[in-house]
């Protein structure tokens, strides 16, 4: 339960705002998250962590010397966005490149992805290193696949202190990556959390009971079993860690033992007197273990155990030095004197102008209609969709659609009241959805939208096949960035199916408005359908069998609007 909080929309914003004065002396606020107050006194390569806020101090708590430069800073549990990513690091960079490090989701490895590429195009060089410490998220055999979760805190830990020490960005992406790779985590939920505003958790466990494979974003575990006594809930999660042990190791381990939110220090002291025991009977050496929060979810109860297999030089990096709000270990050294020189504010973007023909501005009208109809049946639709998705996934999907539309609608309102043509229009709209947004669906959407406005240009009255072939921009543009194929269950599934019956309609003549709204029925119909599938894209590939029997969030919305949307955008001729 969250008591304290303004306008429920605005608990993250005002959490960072709050977090950034309390800790002045070492961070500052930037747009799109949170960097280190003061620059490196020489060009040192910027770690940069991120994901979605409710995590705390995952990931803003650990900006700091021998830690991280930047946090990017998302919503409660949503991806941030590229243009997040991207404003955080031309903050955060000194000259010896930037790398993005954050869990395995597939809306941080869109966004953070995108923003590397963007970076890149200016010459700065931008690397990424995803943490899959999950091991109940995916089998061994499968390891990419897996979540990160309290794993992030080790990887994060050993990329802060290899930059600090004057590595280079290949040689901190190395660090990073071998860390990774000898980092396993094992977590168990004993209760779901609550979002702010909300009257009920994420999800509720029967009475006595906890789920075993824990997500940090209020996932339930992936298998429910009764409630252990501590020293049995100890030795099951020692077992499984130490079942991916690598064969060969120093019998050296960095060890976190972290509460998900609402687990007491004492009940997590109680577990760590089974689980450290049992270690070094195995043989092990605990370096530096912590116990305590270090990677939460929200007011969730829950633990989850976090073992490295350190090397010489991970251990170096892992007992170095660090400096952060939330973490301090030794003495770094630093002190902000008068003299250490401060980063400046952020600067503004600068305005756009447009030109556009009288048609196009006429046609961005409709446009907005659309976007109106888009966001005020999102705003409708919002606890369905959550519900939807808190079935296998994290339960943000309503938010972020109505985040994203919301913000679309504004840029869209302000660009036509800038002369923006119906292509300027939509692309404004799609760049300030991804940024809004968050969530693998916001930057789909919003990538997807810009895409679809590049094709309608500020110069025509879209005819039925100008028409057709930007709904088809916009499916490729989507397939292009997620790679989700028909039956992944994912939006996809109701696109695809929508853009095929659109083409062949308008193909054969059929007038654009019966075509529009026969290819919205088959999405709706092929949204329906995604119900028996098993995901195998996005969050929800984890809980797959949770899934069967609902349809897909994403695929459900995406018909919903394109019904809802058709009347405005089809009001064209029907050819040339
Ligand atoms: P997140 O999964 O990051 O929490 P949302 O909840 O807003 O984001 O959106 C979830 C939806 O995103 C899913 O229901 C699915 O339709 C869609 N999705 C997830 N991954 C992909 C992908 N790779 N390609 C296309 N759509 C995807
Ligand atoms: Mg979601």
């Amino acid at each position: 339960m969250t008591r304290i909080f303004n306008d429920p929309a605005d608990f993250a914003d005002e959490a960072l705002a709050g977090f950034c004065d309390a800790h002045s002396d070492l961070v500052r606020q930037v747009e799109g998250g949170a960097i280190r107050r003061h620059r490196p006194a020489a060009p040192k390569v910027a770690v940069i962590t991120g994901g979605g806020s409710g995590h705390y101090p995952a990931f803003a708590g650990i900006i700091g010397p021998g830690f991280a430069d930047g946090a990017v800073v998302g919503n409660i549990f949503t991806s941030p966005s590229a243009q997040q990513a991207y404003s955080v690091a031309k903050a955060v960079e000194s000259g010896a490149g930037v790398v993005f490090t954050y869990g395995n989701y597939a809306g941080d490895v869109l966004n953070f992805g995108m923003a590397s590429e963007r970076l890149a195009s200016e010459g700065i060089q931008a690397e990424n290193v995803l943490v899959t410490d999950d091991i109940a998220s995916a089998p061994g055999s499968e390891a990419e696949k897996r979540r990160g979760i309290a794993g992030d805190f080790t990887v994060f830990k050993v990329m802060g202190a290899a930059a600090e020490a004057g590595l280079d960005l290949a040689s901190v992406v190395r660090v990073g990556r071998k860390a990774n790779s000898r980092t396993r985590t094992i977590g168990t939920a004993f209760s779901g959390c609550t979002f702010p505003g909300a009257d009920r958790p994420l999800f509720r466990l029967p009475e006595g009971h906890m789920g075993l494979g824990l997500g940090i974003h209020g996932e339930p575990g992936l298998f429910d079993t009764e409630l252990p006594t501590a020293v049995e809930l100890g030795t099951e999660l020692v077992r499984r860690v130490l079942e991916e042990a690598p064969t060969e190791h120093d019998g050296r381990l960095a060890v976190i033992l972290n509460g998900l939110g609402s687990t007491k220090h004492e009940e997590l002291f109680v577990l760590w007197r089974t689980v450290a025991p049992l270690l070094r009977d195995a043989g092990y050496t605990l370096v530096m273990p912590e116990v305590g929060e270090l990677v939460t979810s929200l007011d969730m109860a829950g633990v989850s155990l976090t073992v490295t297999w350190l090397d010489q030089e991970l251990e170096e990096f892992w007992t170095a030095p660090a400096l952060t709000p939330a973490y301090r270990r030794g003495s770094t050294g630093f002190s902000a004197a008068p003299g250490v020189e401060e980063r400046p504010d952020a600067v503004a973007a600068a305005a756009t102008g447009y030109s556009a023909t009288e048609d196009s501005r006429a046609y961005a009208g409709q446009c907005l209609a659309a976007l109106e109809e888009a966001a005020a049946l999102l705003r409708s639709a919002e606890p369905m969709l959550g519900g939807m998705d808190a079935i296998a996934g994290d339960g943000d999907h309503g938010r972020g659609m109505v985040r994203g539309s919301s913000a679309a609608l504004e840029a869209a309102r302000s660009a036509l009241a800038s002369g923006a043509g119906a292509g300027s229009l939509l692309t404004a709209g799609g760049d300030a959805w991804a940024d809004k947004a968050g969530g693998t669906s916001g930057v789909l959407w919003g990538a997807g939208l810009r895409a679809f406005g590049e094709r309608l240009g500020d110069e025509e009255t879209p005819t039925a096949e100008v028409l057709s072939g930007a709904v088809r921009a916009f499916a490729d543009r989507i397939t292009g960035l997620g790679k989700a194929e028909i039956g992944d269950k994912t939006m996809v599934d109701a696109l695809l199916p929508f853009v095929s019956s659109f083409s062949a309609s308008v193909g054969s003549g059929t007038p654009v408005q019966d075509a529009w709204a026969s290819a919205a029925d088959a999405a709706a119909e092929a949204a329906a359908a995604t119900s028996a599938l098993r995901p195998l894209k996005g969050r929800a590939r984890p809980l797959a069998e949770k899934s069967i029997g609902t349809p897909d969030p994403g695929a459900t919305s995406l018909a919903m609007v394109f019904a809802a949307v058709g009347p405005h955008f089809t009001a064209v001729p029907a050819t040339v």
